[in-house]
């Protein structure tokens, strides 16, 4: 769980409260800390889940790995949205005390509406996990001011979560087995070895070739799948599964040819390539370039989203052989050919 002993103390929140500054902030610029991509599936992260960790992994400007959101998530509930209450109170997928997450005595609570349908719901994943990056983004923050502390950064972060920061201070460290008969000591060791299980290949990495992945997420419906959603009968690029604000990144060096709305792509950039390819990004909730621009592959464009004709938010990728649409050819084999591992 979350803090046990915030019951008895609320120290982190008085922490919250002074560090609630925000890290989301900003958007521009394109080098930002990877937060390493997921492993899902069987023996990895569900994948209703995986876009969430991402997500809250990627706000965290101060080097949060995706892989230990995971681990802890599996550590707090089993990736169960509501395993029911513990015997200490705690609430939902990330195990949130009622009082740390809506707050005590005037005091901010860590509760966050990570969805924005205006309610903080420590049951709701989408809200839990982003409260849980946001804290465990904090602790973090406060970790790296005590390279002194016994325990890296991130340990000492994980301790912070579930015993309060206050403990880490007055243990200066990570507390040792002896405190609350080893449960911070054992969740820190048991998280740190099991994150390993959950982290993928590096997605981030852009090849010898100036490709990469456009997105930090998995693949989604594939190319060529027939349907009627689609207005030539098949889909005619791949899509990616993220959540609305994902970062979106050039696939590869190039142009930018247009950037604006797209109509049943919303908001989309399609990039020109030296080759005589084009990518086009679909569906974008933030468009961060201009036509012209040249891009470096893995440079951010954007940020993915749900405009345009679509039924959830994800990104719609595709290759093409000229800037309209209809020209598309098969995304996977194209990347593959850069050396981009899909
Ligand atoms: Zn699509």
């Amino acid at each position: 769980m979350v803090a046990l002993l915030f019951t008895l103390t609320f120290g982190i929140l008085m922490l919250l409260v002074i560090t609630l500054d925000d890290d989301e902030g900003g958007g521009g610029g394109g080098a930002e800390l990877a937060a390493g991509s997921l492993k899902i599936g069987k023996g990895g992260v569900p994948a209703a889940y995986a876009g969430l960790i991402q997500k809250a992994a990627a706000s965290c400007k101060a080097g949060l790995p995706a892989a230990i959101l995971a681990a802890q998530l599996n550590q707090e509930s089993g990736f169960r949205a509501n395993p029911g209450k513990s015997s200490a109170g705690a609430l939902g997928i990330a195990q949130f005390m009622p009082d740390t997450w809506y707050g005590r005595n005037g005091s901010k609570g860590a509760g966050v509406d990570g969805n924005n349908d205006g309610r903080k719901d420590p049951l709701d994943p989408e809200d839990a996990i982003a409260a849980q990056g946001k804290m465990m983004c904090e602790l973090l923050r406060s970790a790296k001011k005590h390279p002194e502390y016994n325990g890296s950064p991130i340990e000492l972060a994980l301790a912070g979560y579930n015993a309060g920061w206050h403990r880490v201070v007055q243990y200066r460290g990570v507390p040792p087995r002896t405190f609350a008969r080893g449960e911070t000591y054992n969740y820190v060791k048991n998280i740190m070895a099991s994150s390993a299980n959950y982290s993928g290949p590096d997605l981030g990495a852009v090849t010898s070739k100036g490709w990469t992945r456009p997105v930090d997420g998995p693949l989604g419906t594939p190319y060529h799948q027939r349907g009627g959603a689609w207005s030539s009968g098949m889909h005619t690029g791949i899509d990616f599964t993220v959540s609305t604000g994902t970062t979106v990144k050039a696939a590869g060096p190039g142009t930018i040819h247009t950037a604006g709305r797209g109509g049943a792509y919303g908001n989309q950039i399609v990039i020109k390539h030296a080759d005589g390819t084009y990518s086009q990004y679909g569906h974008l909730s933030k468009i961060s370039v201009s036509a012209g621009q040249h891009v470096e592959g893995g440079q951010k464009i954007g940020l993915s989203g749900a405009t345009g004709n679509v039924s959830g938010p994800h990104l719609h990728f595709e290759i093409r052989t000229g800037p309209e649409y209809g020209s598309d050819i098969d995304p996977v084999s194209f990347l593959r050919q850069q050396g981009v591992k899909l």
